[in-house]
């Protein structure tokens, strides 16, 4: 199986949807990357299902409590 999966998520701040590649080795993560587009940090969270595809969720920053 191929590790990194590409997806495509919206910008929580610009809108913008960017290309990101996701590392499914890890079943669970969270990291931040900065949008390629307006360059604020995007908040990825990153859950396997059990077929090994990725669900991505991003949000803002400050939504982190
Ligand atoms: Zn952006």
């Amino acid at each position: 199986m191929n590790p990194l999966v590409e997806t495509t998520i919206s910008c929580p701040y610009c809108g913008e949807f960017i290309d990101v590649l996701i590392d499914c080795s890890e079943a669970q993560q969270e990291y931040i990357e900065d949008c390629q587009v307006c360059c604020r940090p995007i908040v990825f969270t990153v859950n396997m299902s059990n077929n090994g595809e990725p669900t991505v969720s991003v949000r803002d920053e400050n939504e982190i409590d």
